[in-house]
């Protein structure tokens, strides 16, 4: 029996002048965290974000981190951030020693923006320029908006209150590089530029990589200075070794960012990659009674990082389990939506602010393969697998 390829959910595409770039690196000796990759990749992404300044990071994750301690974040102070999402951004709020309060997910699977408002609105107080949560008493200090499958977060007009009421928004874009709202107040802007302070992942299965990193976006030149002493253990004197904070070690290395830069070379090409995948899985699935793409909103762009698949068990006939299982044996890999973040074992006992869509989108959405170099007879594959004899 001749077995067909398996098709994994999501690879890096390696196909530009990574080896080169690398090689340069290697070459040179430049390895470690200084050389001039570092700087062309930062430019590169401030340039396509529109953000002023990126630091580069050793993961989106160490990219929040930090975010969250330069939003001012403390010991104590509570942050709301989605149930709906990868947990970094909730692991990061616990890192500075604070605690999170979860919200729900609208249509999109992003913060609902209305129950955000609702939260600012009638769950805490103003007074003195802070906000404070009326359960706890505790600062409510910043909120981490996550743009999720690339799909941009509705910002209005919980953007403004935050700001109103010197709530931080710390913007999570790990999986919205190339997204752009193109509507309403924000049209222009890109996912990540349009809070106090963005992140970015650049993680094997984003959409570029480096292997591993992730990117700090600011339009303010004191955060972007603080950002990269702290990612380089507060250093004061580097002769001496005079630390004068608690820094980390979460510098991008230049053979990351040498794979960066080469990678953002072609970001044109696998953004047009993914949305032409993506309208071939839409034509497919039109035909298929009870599955449907997740559509994106129509005040942004979409980099179509993820392709969310939506069933309705009952006209479909099968559940997402059964579905899964169906497409493993078929050599196809697919996921479920992450595990609620307020279902995790570390944070059931944190406040969870009126949840009821997510556990409904988690119930129904399977994600498919997403590959930038998914072949068109693959996604064929896929489709076929998903007609129910
Ligand atoms: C990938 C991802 C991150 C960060 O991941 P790293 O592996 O630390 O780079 C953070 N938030 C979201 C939503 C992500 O998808």
């Amino acid at each position: 029996m001749s077995r067909v390829a398996p098709i994994p959910l999501s690879e890096p595409f390696i196909a530009g002048n990574e080896w080169a770039y690398v090689k340069e690196c290697l070459d040179s000796g430049w390895v470690s965290t200084a050389g001039s990759f570092v700087d062309q990749f930062e430019n590169a992404v401030a340039k396509i974000v529109g953000s002023r300044y990126a630091v580069a990071c050793t993961s989106g994750t160490a990219a929040l981190h930090v975010a969250l301690r330069l939003a001012g974040v403390e010991a104590g102070d509570e942050v709301l951030v989605p149930a709906v999402t990868f947990i970094a951004p909730v692991n990061a709020v616990r890192y500075v020693g604070a605690e999170p309060v979860f919200l729900d997910a609208d249509d999109f699977y992003n913060v609902c923006p209305g129950k955000l408002e609702d939260f600012l609105r009638t769950e805490t107080v103003f007074r003195d320029g802070v906000t404070r949560s009326r359960v706890t008493g505790a600062r409510i200090a910043a909120v981490v908006p996550v743009h999720v499958f690339g799909n941009a977060v509705d910002s209005l007009p919980w953007l403004d209150l935050c700001r109103e009421r010197g709530v931080r928004v710390v913007e999570d874009a790990s999986e919205a590089l190339g997204t752009r709202y193109v509507s309403g107040a924000l049209a222009g802007s890109h996912a990540g530029a349009v809070g106090d302070i963005g992140c970015l992942s650049f993680n094997g299965n984003k959409i570029v990589t480096t292997g591993g990193g992730g990117m700090l976006l600011t339009q303010d030149e004191e955060v972007a200075r603080r950002a990269r002493y702290l990612t380089t253990q507060a250093k004061d004197d580097g002769v001496r070794f005079v630390h004068g904070d608690v820094g980390y070690n979460y510098r991008l290395t230049n053979v990351q960012a040498a794979i960066g830069v080469a990678q953002l070379e072609q970001l044109p090409r696998f953004l047009a990659a993914k949305a032409s995948n993506y309208a071939r899985y839409e034509r497919g699935l039109a035909t298929i009674p009870g599955l449907v793409l997740a559509a994106g909103p129509d005040y942004a762009t979409n980099n179509r990082w993820m392709y969310a698949l939506q069933i309705d068990p009952e006209v479909y006939g099968e559940t997402r389990e059964e579905l899964m299982a169906r497409l493993a044996r078929a050599e196809i890999a697919t996921r479920p939506l992450w595990h609620l973040n307020n279902w995790q074992a570390p944070y059931q006992k944190c406040r969870a602010y009126r949840i009821e869509k997510a556990p409904s989108l988690l119930e129904r959405t399977l994600t498919l393969p997403c590959s930038v170099g998914l072949a068109e007879d693959q996604v064929d594959r896929v489709l076929a697998e998903l007609i129910r004899e």
